[in-house]
């Protein structure tokens, strides 16, 4: 059975979700982890994993690693372990958020060389929100203005999060609206009338909320919300492992989304 095991690479196991990652590869027999990294400073914290430990990604995907890298850590970090995926030909799963549109661009081009799957939320239920919400938007029509309020912990970089604009962007996509173009994400002093072509995107941050999107439809005399709450990081962590074994079988070509996954 042990040839059937996928073999994983963990970057950033000594962060929140890395940690929580490569415990959950530990203790699942499907997998293997093949080794773990974070910075130098922080690797003295990684010897519980029991598996080969590294300050660099290169040292133990040279050692003739093959299977799938898990990558949540941040922007430049993660499109260098995809770079180093595409050289060596082995898969990446992604799930840091904050990457602009030139990191993204280039993510797209490496996946063209090796699986790549890049997800700014990797919970199912939150992906499923991603399909419903346009459809709300088109069956509720063009009088409903529509928003999105995400809750965060005080510990979170990005804002807003990369969840909260995915969700936006579906919405958007309902009303052939570009989301740069039609996104609030403040609004303070005398802003006047609200546009008619605008979605608002506002972020709060607090305690230790694992993350909490609404999505408002607002509309005459009505008010629709739909709201998602993680309770704890092991959704993302467990559709992250979801998505390597899936990943596993797929062919390069395109950067790959959770949406890819569940729609097969
Ligand atoms: P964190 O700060 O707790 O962990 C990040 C870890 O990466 C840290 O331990 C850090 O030392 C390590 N790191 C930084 N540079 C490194 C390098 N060069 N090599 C190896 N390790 C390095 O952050 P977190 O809460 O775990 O979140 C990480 C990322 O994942 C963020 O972008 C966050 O928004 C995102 N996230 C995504 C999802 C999802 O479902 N896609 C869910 C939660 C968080």
């Amino acid at each position: 059975m042990a040839a059937n095991k996928l073999s994983v690479i963990v970057m950033g196991a000594a962060g929140r979700m890395g940690n929580l990652i490569a415990t959950l590869v530990n203790s699942n027999p499907a997998f293997t982890l093949a080794g773990v990294t974070d910075h130098s400073s922080k690797i003295g914290e990684l010897d519980k994993f029991k598996c080969p430990v590294a300050d660099k990604l290169d040292s133990l995907v040279n050692a003739g690693f093959s299977g799938v890298i898990i990558d949540f850590t941040a922007p430049e970090v993660s499109l260098n372990t995809a770079r180093i995926a595409a050289r060596a030909g082995v898969c990446a799963v992604i799930g840091t958020t904050g990457l602009n549109d030139e990191q993204q661009a280039e993510l797209w081009q490496l996946a063209q060389q090796t699986p790549i799957l890049w997800s700014a939320n990797m919970s199912i239920g939150i992906n499923v929100l991603e399909k419903l919400l346009p459809e709300l938007a088109r069956n509720l029509g063009p009088q409903y203005d529509m928003e999105l309020v995400e809750i965060h912990h005080k510990h979170k970089k990005d804002s807003p999060s990369g969840t909260a604009i995915m969700l936006a962007k579906s919405m958007a996509s309902a009303r052939s609206w570009n989301l740069d173009e039609t996104r609030v994400s403040c609004r303070d002093g005398i802003i006047g009338a609200r546009k008619e072509k605008e979605i608002g995107v506002m972020a709060v941050r607090g305690g230790d909320v694992v993350g909490i999107h609404t999505a408002y439809f607002l509309g005459p005399g009505e008010i629709i919300e739909v709201k998602h709450q993680a309770e704890s990081r092991e959704n993302f962590a467990q559709g992250a492992l979801r998505a390597a074994q899936w990943l596993s079988a797929q062919k390069p070509g395109k950067l790959y989304s959770i949406q890819d996954m569940i729609r097969n």
